[in-house]
Formats: C-alpha cells, sequence, structure tokens
C-alpha cells in the first residue's frame, strides 16, 4: 500500500514512507516528504493532463501558469489530426486569444437544405465583422499546446496505457501511478515508463482512458465519419465562406449531413447514435446530396470517431477530473464540441488551480465537484438541455425536418441562432417575436408533416439496445 501524504505532511509518518509496506517512493512522494522536512522547498505537487488535444491544452497552460505546480500533459501524437469539422464560435477567437492563422476560412453564409430539397441560405443578420471559424485540428491543437508548453507544461509524447488508482484516493492523498508508453523522435516502439502525480486531468476525448481508470461510468455515443475532398479550384469557390448542412432520413435519422470548407479541401460528413451500422450508407448519400458541387473532387482522408451523447454519471473521483469529450461536453442538435472541450479545460483548471492555494495543498473531490462542475453546470447545462430537446423535435422525422429548414427562413430565428453559437448566449430576446415564432412552429411542422416523405425503416436491434 503507497503511504499518504496526509499522513507525511502531518510531521508523522516519515518512517511510514520508507516503510517496507510503502511499494514505490514516487518522485512526488517524496517532494512531500522533502516538503515537510524543509530540506528542499523546490518539491511539488505534480498534475498530469492526460490529452493534447483542446481540452488539455487550455488546462495545461492554466497549472503551468502556477509556478507552485509541475504540470505534465500526455500527447500520444503530436501531430494528431482529430477527425472533426473543426467549425468554432466567433468567441472561442477572442476567449482563447486564436490567431488569425490558425483559421482557414470565415464562414459567412450557410446552406440549410431539407429532405426534398429546399434550400435556405442564412448568413445575413451576421455584422461584417461576424463568422464562424473553420480550422484543421492539427494545426489549432498543435498552437493551444505549444501555448501551454512556453507557459511552462512538460510535454511527454506518450500513450498513458493505464492508471494505478489507489482504493482510498477520494479520502487520502495517496498519488496515482500512470503507466505509458513514451515515444521517442525517430522510433515508432515506446518504452514503457510510469510516473507518480497527485491529481490527474482527463483530457483523452471519447475512448478516455483516464475515465476508465477512474470508473466514470459510460455514455451513449453517436458515430462521425468524414471524409477531406479536394475538389476542383473552381468549385472550391462556392465554399469560400460558406458551409452547408444536409438534413433528411437519407444522410442521418437522427443527426446531419455537412460539407464545411477547409483550408484548400472540404469535410464531408455525417453521424448518427441509432443505427451506426449504416454510417457508409448516410456517408454516400451526403456526398449524392453535395452532388455537382463536389463532383470531380479526390479523397484526401477518411474519418470516423465517436461523440458522446451526454455527460458521464462521474465526471470527477477523488483527485481525477474529466474535461471535454472525456466529460461528455458535446451539444446535441449541433455537434459542438471544441468550445466546450477548450472552455471546460480552462475552468476545471482554474477552479483546481485556486483550491490548491499556490501550490500548498490538494483538493477534494467534494471541492472540485463543488466549484468546476458547479459553475461548469450553471453556465452550460440550459445549452445542453435545450439543445436536447431541438433534436428530439426537429431531427426525429422528415415532416420536422421540413420544418426546421422552413423556420431557419426567419430573420428572427437566424438571428438568435448565430447570436447563441457565435457569443454562447441568447441575446436580444423579444417576447413578442417568441410567441410570434411559436405560432410559425406549429404551422411550419403541420405543413412539413404534411408534405414529407415518409422516413424509411431500419431495423438494428443490438445496436438500439446499447443506447443508454
Ligand atoms: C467527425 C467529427 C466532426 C466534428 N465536428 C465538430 C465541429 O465542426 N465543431 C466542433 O465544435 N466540434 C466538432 N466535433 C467534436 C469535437 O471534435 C470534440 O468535441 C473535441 O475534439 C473535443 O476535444 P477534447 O480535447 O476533449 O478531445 P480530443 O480532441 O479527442 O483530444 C484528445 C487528445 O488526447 C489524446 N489522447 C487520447 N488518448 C490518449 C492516451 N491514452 N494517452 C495520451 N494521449 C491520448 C489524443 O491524441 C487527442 O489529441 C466533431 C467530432 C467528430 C468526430
Amino acid at each position: 500500500m503507497k503511504f499518504s501524504i496526509i499522513a507525511v505532511t502531518s510531521f508523522v509518518s516519515v518512517a511510514t514512507a520508507f516503510s517496507p509496506n510503502s511499494s514505490f517512493l514516487g518522485k512526488t512522494t517524496v517532494a512531500r516528504n522533502a516538503v515537510s522536512s524543509g530540506s528542499n522547498l523546490d518539491m511539488k505537487y505534480k498534475v498530469a493532463v492526460v490529452g493534447g488535444g483542446p481540452s488539455g491544452a487550455c488546462a495545461a497552460e492554466i497549472f503551468a501558469q502556477e509556478k507552485g505546480i509541475d504540470t505534465v500533459m500526455f500527447e500520444r501524437k503530436l501531430d494528431n489530426a482529430k477527425p472533426c469539422g473543426g467549425a468554432i464560435p466567433l468567441c472561442m477567437v477572442g476567449e482563447f486569444d486564436i490567431p488569425e492563422s490558425v483559421v482557414d476560412r470565415k464562414v459567412r453564409r450557410m446552406n440549410l437544405v431539407s429532405p426534398t430539397g429546399v434550400e435556405v441560405s442564412i448568413g445575413d443578420t451576421l455584422q461584417p465583422d461576424e463568422y464562424i471559424g473553420m480550422c484543421r485540428r492539427e494545426i489549432m491543437d498543435k498552437y493551444l499546446r505549444d501555448r501551454a508548453i512556453e507557459y511552462g507544461a512538460q510535454c511527454i509524447n506518450g500513450l498513458v496505457t493505464s492508471i494505478d488508482v489507489p482504493a482510498d484516493h477520494a479520502s487520502t492523498n495517496n498519488p496515482y501511478t500512470i503507466h505509458y508508453q513514451e515515444f521517442q523522435e525517430g522510433s515508432a516502439a515506446g518504452v514503457a515508463k510510469t510516473m507518480d502525480v497527485d491529481l490527474i486531468i482527463g483530457a483523452d476525448g471519447a475512448n478516455s482512458r483516464v475515465a476508465k481508470a477512474m470508473d466514470a461510468g459510460q455514455y451513449n455515443f453517436a458515430i462521425a465519419f468524414q471524409e477531406r475532398i479536394k475538389i476542383p479550384d473552381d468549385k472550391m469557390k462556392f465554399y469560400e465562406e460558406m458551409a452547408e448542412m444536409y438534413v433528411g432520413d437519407d444522410v442521418s435519422p437522427d443527426f446531419y449531413g455537412w460539407v464545411f470548407p477547409k483550408y484548400d479541401h472540404v469535410g464531408v460528413g455525417t453521424g448518427t447514435v441509432v443505427n451506426r451500422p449504416a454510417i457508409k450508407q448516410y456517408q454516400k448519400a451526403i456526398r449524392d446530396r453535395a452532388g455537382d458541387k463536389i463532383a470531380g473532387g479526390k479523397i484526401i482522408k477518411v474519418e470516423a470517431h465517436p461523440i458522446p451523447e451526454h455527460y458521464r454519471p462521474r465526471r470527477v473521483q477523488g483527485r481525477m477530473a474529466l474535461v471535454g469529450d472525456a466529460a461528455g461536453y458535446v451539444t446535441k442538435c449541433s455537434g459542438e464540441g471544441i468550445y466546450f472541450a477548450a472552455k471546460s479545460g480552462r475552468m476545471a483548471a482554474e477552479e483546481i488551480v485556486k483550491l490548491m492555494d499556490g501550490g500548498k495543498r490538494l483538493p477534494t473531490q467534494e471541492e472540485i465537484e463543488k466549484t468546476y462542475l458547479k459553475k461548469y453546470d450553471k453556465a452550460y447545462g440550459p445549452t445542453y438541455a435545450v439543445l436536447d430537446i431541438l433534436q428530439k423535435v426537429f431531427y426525429s422525422n422528415n415532416g420536422a425536418r421540413e420544418a426546421f429548414v422552413e423556420l431557419c427562413d426567419s430573420k428572427y430565428v437566424q438571428q438568435v441562432t448565430f447570436d447563441s453559437y457565435l457569443y454562447k448566449r441568447v441575446q436580444g430576446n423579444n417576447p413578442l417575436d417568441d410567441l410570434k415564432l411559436l405560432g410559425e412552429t406549429i404551422g411550419c411542422l403541420i405543413k412539413g408533416y404534411s408534405n414529407a416523405k415518409p422516413d424509411a425503416v431500419f431495423s438494428n436491434p443490438v445496436e438500439s439496445q446499447k443506447r443508454l
């Protein structure tokens, strides 16, 4: 059994620390001992951030700025191109100081296409300086990670394979032992290593090993598929400032298909929860729907990845906290997760740094829950709830999808939608317009249902059972 840091810092268990029962005296363990004996004031608590995507990099940069804490960030692939549409809201550019060079395209118009091919082009309500940013993840993630390293985070190019979690970690300060494969430049084979740390941020995405180690519980997930397609220059012109969103049971029974512009190509993709085995059929349909606009294109990359559907049952256990996709912070309806990943990483780190009081103490599970989780849920809980309802109402059948596209023709709907997406707040709502909108919604739904073609029936009992 590993010795307790609490015991050491209470000046009574130096002997316990060196007893035969102590399986491994990790750096951190020795550090707490050194501090209490006053022999080495440089030793600090160590925070490990597992994952160097937006959530991990934004957490690591905050921890690294607290010089009383040692910050280590593990990233398995330093040139990782996370499968992603790469769309970010305008507020992220300002809040996270993202330079123009990281934003490939500024989207100012969006085409919404209904199951019967009705097109509504939205964007008239945008101001000249407003846009949706389109990024390549390999560029954005590297930028955020490098910034965390500049602030002083130690970056290990390593795959975390498992974590030893002391049984009593919620009530003691015993360290966690991280097992990882470290990759050296020029060698594909990793070297097995371990590291003792005092606190872990799980920022390792939808297949999080930190979540598994802390028994965070499962979440349901969508599978999202994307092809990056290099289309001829004249066709690329159309997508210069334009993104497209297609709805219909042909492209997805419960989500939407998209064509998003990237640097010199487009990302064409779709996703589904309820019929995951048919994802390739839906991908073919979105390519067919985009049709001539992407004709002659060459597929340069094919990518797929899970997207979480909701929060994990447990997001904090002991001194282990989940952020970003690992926690389940993707919104329904839009499938947006980059901003929420960055925001949750930053928020968790800020709250934990405050609790650590200049690196003098470790926070408890209860303290992390009462600060980070409470603040995050208060800020974004309503957003997740509203988008969940919208997805259920508007993406569940072709009639509702027709109504959704028709509704988006309303300038009021466009204004509210863009404001809430770009700035993550609902602005300028007008009760009279809201009432009018309710009437229009009902009218559009009735019309949509009467005109729409019925959804194709599919049978997928095994996958459906997996839905939580
Ligand atoms: C096809 C698709 C399209 C999407 N489009 C959009 C979009 O347009 N806009 C949007 O906002 N969101 C989009 N999302 C969602 C978005 O990609 C995620 O919400 C976001 O990437 C979450 O960031 P993260 O940092 O939490 O996790 P990730 O981005 O998944 O980063 C996790 C990092 O951890 C590393 N890692 C994982 N395991 C380990 C390990 N064991 N050891 C060390 N390192 C590890 C990975 O290499 C990775 O760099 C899309 C998702 C998909 C699948």
